[in-house]
């Protein structure tokens, strides 16, 4: 389940200034797509698009077939899972956090999610008190933890498809790696629509969109795009 149909997909913020001029591409189940391009060029607005924060102008998205428009917010949320550059949490304890990504979860179900996210045990089992950002024993979680726990959020919601936007953008080069790799876990079978600006992050993309000023200027697997360039 959770195929992703962009057709023919028209979005500007302001009507004289077209931000996507008509993209179309497919995420078949359970691979992975990659956009990729400069800053600006529109790449943000395609997941924006997919998770419903706005609504095409022009074309349609669609999931298995059927109009995003005709699926309630609520519904649709449900079936995608979003990691973000930043991920703001709530200033609670990790598991807390955690388990925002299924509410109904079992505290053994939060801890396997921990587990794959790789959280520090140090801060993972801290009780009530111990919270992600003010007070006393405020954690103060690197970009990087936070990250961690988006992912752990992620693998205990389990939705159908994921939407990295930019997840590793904001780490230094060796949490982006370590992020990636638990990103990697989690994006495996799963219908997944990648955010990046650099080719080099995205090279096991099944296919790779490179989008410049709205349109999409190549696409090919990474050893294509390199072999055209
Ligand atoms: P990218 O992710 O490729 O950097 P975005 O999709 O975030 O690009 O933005 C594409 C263009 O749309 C940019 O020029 C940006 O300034 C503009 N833009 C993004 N969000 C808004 C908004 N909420 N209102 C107006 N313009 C916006
Ligand atoms: P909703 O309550 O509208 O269903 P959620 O608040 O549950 O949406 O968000 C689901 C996921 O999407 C969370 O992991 C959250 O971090 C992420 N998310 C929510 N709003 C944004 C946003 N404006 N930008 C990026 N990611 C977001």
């Amino acid at each position: 389940k959770g195929a992703i149909t962009f057709e023919n997909v028209q979005f500007a913020y302001d009507p004289a200034r077209p931000i996507l001029k008509g993209i179309s591409f497919t995420v078949p189940e359970g691979k992975t797509v990659a956009v990729v391009g400069p800053s600006g060029a529109g790449k943000s607005t395609i997941s924006r698009l997919l998770y419903r924060f706005y609504d095409v102008q022009g074309g349609a998205i669609r999931i298995d077939g059927q109009d995003v428009r005709e699926v309630t917010q609520n519904s649709l949320r449900a079936v995608i899972g979003m990691v973000p550059q930043d991920t703001v949490l709530f200033n609670d304890t990790i598991a807390y956090n955690i388990r925002y990504g299924r509410p109904g979860a079992s505290d053994a179900e939060i801890e396997a999610a921990a587990e794959i996210a790789q959280i520090d045990r140090s801060i993972r089992d801290l009780p009530q008190g111990y919270n992600t950002m003010v007070g006393e024993r405020g954690l103060k979680l690197s970009g990087g933890e936070k990250q961690r726990v988006a992912i752990a959020r992620t693998v205990l919601k389990a939705p159908p498809i994921l939407i990295l936007d930019e997840a590793t953008s904001a780490l230094d080069t060796t949490t982006e790696q370590e992020i990636q790799a638990a990103l990697d876990i989690v994006s495996k079978n799963r219908t997944t629509l990648v955010i990046a600006h650099r080719l080099s992050t995205v090279i096991g993309a099944d296919e790779i969109i490179v989008l410049r000023a709205g349109e999409i200027a190549e696409r090919g697997t990474h050893a294509e795009l390199l072999a055209q360039n």
